[in-house]
Formats: structure tokens, sequence, C-alpha cells
């Protein structure tokens, strides 16, 4: 069968990669190239524990106290406030004690198998090396703020996550490259990271391409539409006929979606990174700076310090006082973290108001497939996705229950 993904973004090529294995005649479409958007320059966590959703009872208490400070880890544009109010309506809706509790069901069963997901497609893309797992930190410099994420933990703890309460002694002994300023943390043994998310996609691209998929470089502008649904796509250089369609399109899907008869409340939470290429201190494994709401990687191209959100929509211009706020936090992390050969970057994060990603078949056309809104854990998230988008084209029961996922919940 011929299958058409628009995005090549992890989600998008994951899927291409899965369809690929399936047999089907692949095709990526995307406006840049592969991993240049979002899944550039994420922290490389792979977290089958990040299964609490964004919006908790607790966090949204806190929410008045991060809005104080402009560079603090929640940002938002005031300009931007009008339109974003009925996304964060939805957003606060979903941080409801019932509806939480089922996000982290439905986020446990996507995130669980991330490891076993990835397997296949990146021994195959000889890309296994980037994939290290060699377990993950929440740190907390107070054992107050300890104390305030415990029903998080618990929540984790009921849904089966392996994790172990450290003291500060431990947290050195883990990860001895750490200021001494931290007095309790949780260790995730069953966690890891990626050492080069955007190589990680490149690499899954130039398996499919060796293998006889295409990667063409165009903008989707919208579809040509007759009563079976979606005939073909209108690109900047010309209509694209497609039979089978995944929508992987990140923080832009929902322009599309809606097109096709699914409007989708989506947001884009921008994300910061800094990377310090030769930052003279050789950390093992990914670290979040809990109360402080970033995550420390060691990269194949430097020491990463990644988070904070911004809610400012797709178009306006990065702040990237922000990401220079995280090398300042960066340095408290990790004494002795040198300046040298700074880059700074800002990504749109895909988030749906209930923190669930949309993995679904279109109820209006059933040639149509989408992948998108995995927000905070698109690269924990990515691998388990493109088995479940392959088993759905194949008409296959999928590898997980896919009802909490529905395109139409909203
Ligand atoms: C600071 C930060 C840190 C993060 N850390 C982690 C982490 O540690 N662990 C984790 O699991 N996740 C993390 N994430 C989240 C993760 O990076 C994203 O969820 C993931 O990259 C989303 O992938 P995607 O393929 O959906 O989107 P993208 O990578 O954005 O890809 C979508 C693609 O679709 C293309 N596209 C859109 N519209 C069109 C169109 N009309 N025509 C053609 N092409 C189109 C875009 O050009 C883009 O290339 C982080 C994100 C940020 C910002």
């Amino acid at each position: 069968m011929k299958v058409t993904v628009i995005g090549a973004g992890i989600v998008g090529m994951c899927c291409a990669s899965y369809l690929q294995r399936d047999g089907h005649d692949v095709t990526v479409i995307d406006a840049v190239d592969p991993g240049e958007s979002c899944s550039f320059g994420n922290a490389g966590g792979l977290s089958p524990g990040s299964i609490m959703p964004v919006a908790t009872p607790g966090m949204l208490s806190q929410v008045p106290k991060w809005l104080a400070d402009p560079l603090g880890p929640l940002a938002i544009r005031w300009g931007y406030l009008l339109p974003v109010l009925p996304w964060l309506v939805k957003f606060v809706h979903a941080g409801r004690m019932e509806r939480v509790i089922e996000v982290a069901a439905a986020l446990r069963s996507l995130l669980k198998p991330v490891f076993e997901s990835y397997d296949p497609i990146a021994k195959a893309a000889g890309a296994q090396g980037l994939i290290h797992r060699s377990g993950q930190m929440h740190v907390y410099r107070s054992e107050a703020a300890f104390r305030g994420d415990a029903l998080g933990w618990k929540i984790r703890r009921d849904h089966g996550c392996e994790i172990e309460e450290i003291d500060a002694h431990q947290i050195r002994q883990i990860e001895p490259a750490l200021a001494p300023i931290f007095a309790r943390g949780i260790h995730f043994p069953t966690h890891g990271h990626c050492s080069n998310p955007f190589r990680l996609v490149q690499m899954l691209a130039e398996q499919l391409v060796r293998n006889g998929g295409t990667i063409m470089r165009r903008r989707v502008q919208g579809f040509r539409l007759d009563a079976r649904g979606p005939t073909a796509l209108k690109t900047d250089g010309g209509d694209v006929e497609i039979d089978r369609l995944v929508i992987a399109a990140g923080a832009w899907s929902h322009k599309l979606s809606r097109e096709l008869g699914s409007a989708v409340p989506l947001e884009s939470q921008r994300g910061y990174h800094v990377t310090v290429a030769e930052p003279g201190v050789a950390p093992r494994i990914n670290v979040m700076w809990a109360d402080a709401k970033f995550m420390a990687t060691p990269m194949d191209v430097g020491l990463r310090f990644a988070g904070t959100v911004e809610l400012a929509g797709l178009n306006a211009p990065p702040d990237y006082r922000r990401a220079e706020v995280l090398l300042q936090r960066g340095k408290q992390m990790y004494p002795g973290v040198k300046d040298a050969r700074v880059s700074e970057w800002m990504g749109h994060r895909p988030c749906t108001p209930d923190t669930i990603p949309v993995i679904s078949r279109s109820p209006h056309w059933s040639q149509v497939f989408y992948a998108f809104g995995h927000g905070h854990t698109g690269l924990s998230g990515a691998s388990t996705t493109g088995r479940v988008i392959a088993d759905l084209v194949a008409g296959r029961p999928p590898v997980i229950d896919v009802s909490p996922f529905r395109i139409d919940r909203f």
C-alpha cells in the first residue's frame, strides 16, 4: 500500500519506519529537513514513567507564583492571552483528580514499551548507540518541594513505575558531577536518554530512503477532496496523489486535521535549550532539577540544559533570555561548567489540553490517521506511536488500547 506521512519529526519518522517494516511504499513530506523542528533540540529523556499530565491539582496552585517571574518555568506573552484562553480553560479542566488518574493510565500504556519499541527500528538504522538505558534522576533542593510532588510519585508507583527515593548522599553517588545542593531525589533505574535526538531522526530517515522510501521537502497547504475524502495533498511544489495518509505534523497538525473535519485544541508549549559543546564536566545520566523544572542531559554534542514553558503561539520570535536562565541554573547544578561554544534553541511542543496525544484513525475518512500532540514526552512516546499507527493502517488490533487517544474525544 502507498502511505504518505506528513511530518518528518521523531513521531512521523517512527510511524514511517514501522509502516515500511510492514511492506508499505512510504513517502514522508516535510517543509524542512528531517528532525529540524521540535525533535531537534529536546532534552533526550526516554522516560517510561513520565506519566503525570502537565495539569494537576498541585501544579495549578503554583501557576501564579511561576507567572510572577517573567523568566520562570512558565510564561505567557500577555498579547497571546486571549488567543490561548479557550485552550487554557480545557487545560485547567483536565487537571481535576479523576481525569489525572485516567491520563496517567493512558500515558503509561504508551510510554512503558519505549525501549522495546525503539529497539528494532533504531537497530535497523544503526542508531542503537544513541539510546542509553542508564537511568534518570529527579532532584530537589528542598524536602518541602520533594514532599509537594508526593501525589505524582504515588500515582507513578500505582502504575508500576520503578522509582527509588534517594537522599543527598545517594544522589551524589549516582551522579558525582552534581553540586552538593540537592537534598532529595527520585531515581528511575528503568529510564534512559538519547544522546542525539536530531541524529536519531536523521538516521531513521536515511534508513527509510535506503529501503526504498521517499523523503520529500514540500510544505502541505491543503487537500484535494472528493466524496471519498482526501485524494491528493496540495503543496508548494504541486499536488501529490495519496492513498493512505498519516498526519504527524507536530504543533501544526490541527491546521491540517481541521480541514479534514477534526478540530483539535492543540497549543505550542514553547521550550528552550542551551547546549554547551565543551562543558568541562562529564555527567553520566539525564537529571531533572525538579523544583526548577528543567533537564540536564549529556549529549554527543555537549551538555544540554532544556525546559521551560512559554505560551506565545507558533509565530512570535524566541525570547532567548529564557535560554540564558537555563545556562545560569545549569552552572549551579554542575559547578565548573564553562560557557565554551554555547548554542541556543527554541522548539514548539505540540500539546493537547489533557496531555494525551492523538493516535487515531479519522472518524470521517478511513484512509486518514493521526499521530500528534505528544507534548513534553514526544521522544519517549514516538516509538510506540509508530507501532500503533502501523497496526491501525494494517487493520490489526493495536499493541495498546487506543480509545484514550481518539481524535474525537475533545
Ligand atoms: C525543550 C524541550 C525539551 C523536551 N524534552 C523531551 C524529553 O526529554 N523527552 C521527550 O520524550 N520529549 C521531550 N520533548 C518533547 C519532544 O521533543 C516533542 O514532543 C517531539 O519532538 C514532537 O515530535 P513531532 O514529530 O510530533 O513534531 P516535530 O518534531 O515538530 O515534527 C513535525 C514536523 O511536521 C512538519 N510540518 C508541520 N506542518 C507541515 C506542513 N503543512 N507541511 C509540511 N510539513 C509540515 C514540521 O516542519 C515538522 O518538521 C521536549 C521538547 C522541548 C521543546
